[in-house]
């Protein structure tokens, strides 16, 4: 008979087992130790670079890999080229040089370009005191050069009744006049007619010294032009009356459908209603919503589209409400 387990015995087994018990809870304990430092080594950024050691950085599957951070460049980065001049672009000096006002337009881009690059100063090579070009400005800050400019070539429109003053313009602009006529008589509003259109110098002397003698001078220069300054002088204006049962005259188009119709039609034609109502402060005239000025369809589109109300506006000019001296 096996001799029964002594108390002493079994106080053995189980201290054994304590003892077995304590060295698996270590031994977990220092795996664990072990795991924790391996993986903070692993971790530890730039500690591969630092020192050599550890895991070869291309084990790319480390769920806890992270980006290296951007390093700074040792050299700076390279400076962005300059956008060229736009006076220096080949396509424009030819235009300028070579082409029509429509080509040099485009080649800078189109209407809003052109408007853009010459408000801020960006195309010094477009003249605005330009007689020969569509976007010459004429106010009472800029007269004409040479004062007797006489443009070439002109045309008289053959679409519209040409009340006085012999309707010639600018050959461009007759051609944009007899569209605009004919359309205006299309939507149904009426029958233009032309008032006076392009004024020679000595014309303009006469007119003007006519105003200043039955209105004074401060009226006067309120509804007319000094000679070399108005725009009748470059082909490119035209004052228009409506025709429809005899023709009016320029303050009895004032309220008609036809001045409106002008407002909202002219420019598709290339014309803008150059002095507008509210606006003497800075063109220095009266409301003339007969006197038509000739853009050219694309900047007259960009003035229309931008809600321009004067072409010093348009092309970020000063005001010009009187005259220098
Ligand atoms: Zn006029």
């Amino acid at each position: 008979m096996p001799p029964a387990p002594t108390s002493s015995r079994r106080e053995r087994r189980v201290s054994r087992r304590v003892r077995l018990a304590r060295r698996r809870a270590l031994a977990i304990v220092l795996v664990l130790v072990v795991a924790g430092v391996s993986a903070y080594l692993l971790t530890r950024p730039g500690v591969a670079e630092a020192d050599g050691a550890g895991d070869p950085p291309s084990a790319p599957s480390s769920p806890v890999a992270t980006p290296e951070p951007e390093q700074p460049s040792a050299t700076p980065s390279p400076t962005p080229t300059a956008e060229p001049a736009v006076c220096d672009d080949p396509a424009l000096i030819d235009a300028l040089d070579n082409g029509s006002d429509a080509d040099v337009i485009a080649a800078i881009g189109g209407g809003d370009a052109f408007r853009e690059a010459v408000a801020s100063g960006a195309a010094p090579c477009i003249d605005l005191t330009d007689a020969t070009r569509t976007w010459v400005v004429v106010n009472k800050r800029n007269a004409l050069d040479p004062i007797d400019y006489w443009p070439t070539p002109q045309a008289q429109p053959s679409g519209i009744r040409v009340v006085s003053g012999g309707g010639w313009l600018r050959a461009d602009a007759a051609a944009a006049l007899d569209e605009l006529a004919a359309a205006i008589v299309a939507d149904g509003v009426g029958t233009l007619g032309v008032d006076s259109a392009f004024r020679p110098y000595a014309f303009q002397v006469d007119l003007y010294n006519g105003y200043v003698a039955s209105r004074g001078q401060a009226a006067a220069d309120l509804r007319s032009a000094r000679p070399g300054h108005s725009e009748h002088q470059t082909g490119l204006a035209v004052d228009v009356v409506a025709c429809d049962n005899g023709c009016g005259s320029h303050d009895g188009f004032k309220g008609t459908a036809h001045a409106q119709w002008l407002v909202d039609n002219a420019w598709r034609f290339g014309f803008v209603v150059r002095y507008e109502d509210g606006q003497t402060d800075v063109t220095g005239y009266s409301w003339e919503p007969w006197h038509l000025r000739y853009l050219g369809p694309e900047l007259a589109a960009a003035y229309h589209d931008g809600g321009y109300r004067t072409l010093e506006g348009f092309f970020g000019l000063p005001a010009a409400p009187d005259y220098d001296s």
